[in-house]
């Protein structure tokens, strides 16, 4: 289907594109297009303008520094992915991010896209969560960091105003011997997950969990950790008795809906497996 009229600009500074989003209620940043243009082209969305990030210097690059990983909001997937560094940085995001989508559409979709869009089964999100992240944004009010918890609010619902962009993602450091796992369980390799649960643990000198997280995508309105979760992990070994308490908690703490791919039983059944699987691939790293 053709997309619907609207005007075009590429700013080649952030405060220039912010003032473009400002000046009309009704412009949407365009990043990557991967989810912007199959709405435009469904006529989900009507905006007047487009203004492409695609010239802002500011929202590129990914940096590595002892606070943690940065990564510009126009930093794509394949990025991510070519970025070996990230390998000892951030295996969690590395291995999340290998799920996302297909080749063509990992060349173009971006962090920043992808956070502003919401998916409730989109896997930056859910890592995003899971690891506390901070997402810095700017706009006509200046500079302003918002905190992952509160910035997802529902299927496609942030905590972004209409003129605010994205600027970058932080995550804070990630310690060598900390244990993670990442499961996910899709129709097809790429497809948006059905089910998917981000989970990481440290350990205290007797090997037990410390500061667990646990995250799951796919399972509700937006990706939420899950705290009766981390409860059952924190002070225990981490061992298949612990394992399964978790699994029967994972099922017990979530609300899934019925919808056209599964039943609310499916995927509640699905995402303790889910935490399952990746706290076995956590406890044997
Ligand atoms: C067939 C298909 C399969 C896919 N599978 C997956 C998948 O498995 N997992 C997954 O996570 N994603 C998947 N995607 C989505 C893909 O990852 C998108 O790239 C991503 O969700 C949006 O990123 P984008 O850069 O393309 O953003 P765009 O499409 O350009 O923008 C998306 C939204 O974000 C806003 N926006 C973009 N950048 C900013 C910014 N910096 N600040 C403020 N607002 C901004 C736009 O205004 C728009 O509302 C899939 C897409 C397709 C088409």
């Amino acid at each position: 289907m053709k997309l619907p009229p609207f005007d075009y600009a590429c700013p080649t500074t952030l405060s220039e594109a912010v003032a473009l989003l400002a000046g009309d209620g009704d412009a949407k940043a365009l990043a990557g297009g991967q989810s912007l243009v199959p709405m435009l082209a469904f006529r989900l969305l009507h905006p007047t303008r487009l203004v492409d990030l695609r010239k802002l210097a500011e929202l590129r690059g990914i940096r590595i520094a002892d606070n943690g990983v940065t990564l510009g909001a126009m930093v794509r997937w394949r990025e991510i992915e070519d970025d070996a560094r990230l390998a000892t940085a951030h295996p969690l995001l590395k291995a999340a991010i290998a799920h996302v989508a297909h080749y063509q559409i990992r060349n173009r979709g971006t962090v920043g896209g992808s956070v502003a869009h919401a998916d409730p089964a989109a896997e930056m999100p859910g890592i995003a969560v899971t690891c506390d992240a901070e997402i810095a944004v700017m706009g006509k009010s200046g500079r302003r960091v918002i905190k992952a918890a509160d910035f997802f609010q529902g299927p496609l619902m942030t905590a972004l105003t209409s003129d605010e962009i994205i600027v970058e993602f932080r995550l804070p450091s990630w310690p060598k011997a900390r244990r993670w796992g990442f499961q996910e369980f899709a129709r097809r390799r790429g497809d948006f997950a059905m089910a998917a649960a981000a989970v990481f643990y440290d350990q205290d000198a007797s090997g037990k969990a410390t500061n667990a997280h646990v995250g799951v995508i796919g399972v509700g309105d937006y990706p939420k950790r899950l705290p009766a979760v981390e409860d059952v992990l924190n002070g225990q070994v981490v061992d298949e008795a612990t394992i399964a308490k978790a699994e029967a908690a994972t099922s017990a703490s979530v609300e899934p809906q019925d919808d056209i791919h599964a039943s609310a039983a499916y995927r509640r059944a699905l995402v303790g497996t889910m935490v399952e699987r990746a706290l076995k691939n956590a406890a044997a790293r």
